[in-house]
């Protein structure tokens, strides 16, 4: 089972405008200089559960207020979390068919295509934007939007509606 590593329920450093913004646990690129390291250990944090889910998209839109969902890690696109991902990202699009949704990933665009699986294409069709690539401590470059380093892309993969 996944874990979250955190929530951040109104986040404004992760993306623009107000984000809610979920830390998915276990990431095995071990990056030198990674931001989060405490997330590499998948047993970190609480479990990935459907009252989580549930309370995500209660709070999506509270108060009026439109938030994007920011997913990041850890490793959100690893296999062991492929499939909380995919139950994420569905259940919230059902109840908010034009979320805005943002992904970081340290797997690069090509390299999650070269993996051939059906439920990493079914995510790419869902998200917006997709921040990719690993941390490379050498191309660090903190004046980046949305990118600890210089190799990172900001990929637009859907519009937003
Ligand atoms: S891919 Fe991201 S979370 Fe994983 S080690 Fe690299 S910077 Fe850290």
């Amino acid at each position: 089972m996944s874990k979250i590593a955190g929530i951040y329920w109104d986040d404004t450093a992760a993306a623009p405008g107000i984000s809610l913004s979920v830390y998915f646990s276990g990431c095995h690129f071990h990056c030198p200089g990674c931001h989060n390291p405490e997330a590499w250990d998948f047993n970190y944090g609480q479990d990935f559960s459907f009252e989580i889910i549930k309370e995500i998209i209660d709070k999506l839109n509270k108060n009026g207020v439109k938030r994007s969902l920011s997913i990041l890690g850890g490793e959100p696109l690893c296999d062991e979390n492929l499939i909380a991902v995919q139950a994420l990202i569905d259940w919230c699009k059902q109840t908010y068919p034009d979320l805005v949704i943002y992904v970081w990933t340290g797997y690069t665009l090509e390299e999650l295509k070269a993996r051939k699986l059906s439920i990493i294409d079914h995510i790419l069709s869902q998200i917006t934007c997709l921040i990719d690539g690993r941390f490379e401590i050498d191309k660090r470059d903190t004046t980046l939007p949305l990118r600890g380093s210089s190799n990172q892309r900001i990929i637009k993969l859907n519009d937003i509606k």
